[in-house]
Parts: C-alpha cells; sequence; structure tokens
C-alpha cells in the first residue's frame, strides 16, 4: 500500500520513512530531498528554488507535483510509496489524490506524526543527516550513534535550512499552510493520529501495525 507520513519538520518522517524503507522494502519519497538534490546539481529548476528553500517557504505546486508525477507513474514503484513531506497544501493533496487515481493507486495508511512547537524547535536545531546513507541523528542526543556512524562522523553535517530563524518559518508555514491538510485527511478512514514525541521504536512497531493490517 502506499503511505503518507505527515506531520510539521522534525515530526521524524524521515526517521521512520527509512525504518519501512529496510523492514518492508518501501520507496521513500521525499520532496525535501528531491529539491535539495536538484540545488546540489545546480539544475536551472535548482537554483530557481534554493532560496526559497533556503528562507522556509514552500516551492510552488506545479514544482513539486510534476516530481511526483514522474515518480507515481513509474511501475516499479507501483503501491511501495511513502510520500514524506508531500502533500503540503491542500492543493498538492487534492492533485495526489488525482494523480493516483489516474494511475491504480490509492493511498493505504495516513500516519500524522504530532508533535509540539518547543520540541520540534529543539530536535530540528540539533539535527544531523548522513550525506551518505541519509540518516537523521540528533547531536545532543545520539552522541555515540554519532561516534560510531558507519559512514563516518565527518559525513553528519547540518542542513543549512535547519537553523533558528528557517525553522520557526518553516513552522509557522506548516501550521498556516498545511493544517488544512490534516482537515482533508483527518476524517478518512485510513488516517492515524501518533504521538510524535514518543520513543522512535515505539512509533516504528505503531507504525508497522498499521502497514501490514
Ligand atoms: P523537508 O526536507 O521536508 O523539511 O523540506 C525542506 C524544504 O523543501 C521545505 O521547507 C520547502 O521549502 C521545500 N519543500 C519540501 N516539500 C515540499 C512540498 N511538498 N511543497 C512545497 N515545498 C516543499
Amino acid at each position: 500500500m502506499n503511505v503518507i507520513l505527515f506531520g510539521p519538520p522534525g515530526a521524524g518522517k524521515g526517521t521512520q520513512s527509512q525504518h519501512l524503507v529496510k523492514k518492508f522494502n518501501y520507496f521513500q519519497v521525499s520532496t525535501g530531498d528531491l529539491l535539495r538534490i536538484e540545488i546540489q546539481n545546480k539544475t536551472l529548476l535548482g537554483n530557481q528554488i534554493s532560496e526559497i528553500i533556503g528562507r522556509g517557504e514552500l516551492v510552488s505546486d506545479s514544482i513539486v507535483d510534476d516530481l511526483l508525477n514522474k515518480i507515481i507513474k513509474n511501475e516499479k514503484y507501483k503501491n511501495k510509496i511513502i510520500f514524506d513531506g508531500y502533500p503540503r497544501t491542500l492543493s498538492q493533496a487534492k492533485e495526489l489524490d488525482k494523480m493516483l487515481n489516474e494511475n491504480n493507486q490509492k493511498i493505504g495508511c495516513i500516519i500524522f506524526l504530532n508533535v509540539k512547537r518547543d520540541e520540534i524547535i529543539n530536535r530540528i536545531e540539533g539535527r544531523l543527516s548522513c550525506i551518505k546513507c541519509g540518516k537523521i541523528l540528533n547531536k545532543d542526543i545520539n552522541k555515540e550513534e554519532i561516534n560510531n556512524h558507519e559512514c563516518g562522523e565527518e559525513n553528519l553535517v547540518k542542513r543549512s535550512d535547519d537553523n533558528g530563524k528557517t525553522i520557526i518559518k518553516r513552522f509557522d508555514t506548516y501550521m498556516e499552510v498545511t493544517k488544512p491538510v490534516l482537515q482533508y485527511y483527518s476524517t478518512r478512514q485510513e488516517f492515524v493520529e501518533i504521538d510524535g514525541s514518543l520513543k522512535i521504536p515505539v512509533i516504528s512497531s505503531k507504525i508497522e501495525e498499521m502497514v501490514i493490517a
């Protein structure tokens, strides 16, 4: 089934997506990662969006919808996609329904990871991501795992948009623009809310239960 992992930046969507990828061979589709690849590769699109992402604002719906359309059409990913960080606007949510419908697919599970603003800000301030394997760790919580990280500690870096001012902007954008998406999904049978402040393995097992149900 296709899964949507939904929640504010720093809620743990990336961490839980990676867990599902390892355990059930899902494909993680993070629109944030797809956009960062465009920036790294200095493509025309990458140059257009780097300032927008740096300010913590959302990239236009048409840009992300186009990126997603290519993935949804690809037979390789059919019914095995975890949507991480998409949809983020009501228009994207409606477009996703349309794209899935056109490709004979649907959403099997919509998981909302709910975490409070203060905790989000602390988490993102300390967040490090591995540029090689994508592993996400926190410099204050995972000291031992950082020392023993298999790709080497030097590959664990802070994202350029993980700074105080941008974090607050991203959270506020989430509350303002993305909240309506929550309302759009919350009445659906496949919608589940999980307390995202629980321990990572506890959240993982709750998600596993839903995905295998
Ligand atoms: P993330 O890695 O999910 O925290 O996303 C990083 C940044 O990429 C966001 O702050 C937005 O600027 C942009 N972005 C990611 N996903 C979307 C989306 N679905 N719609 C618009 N902008 C997005």
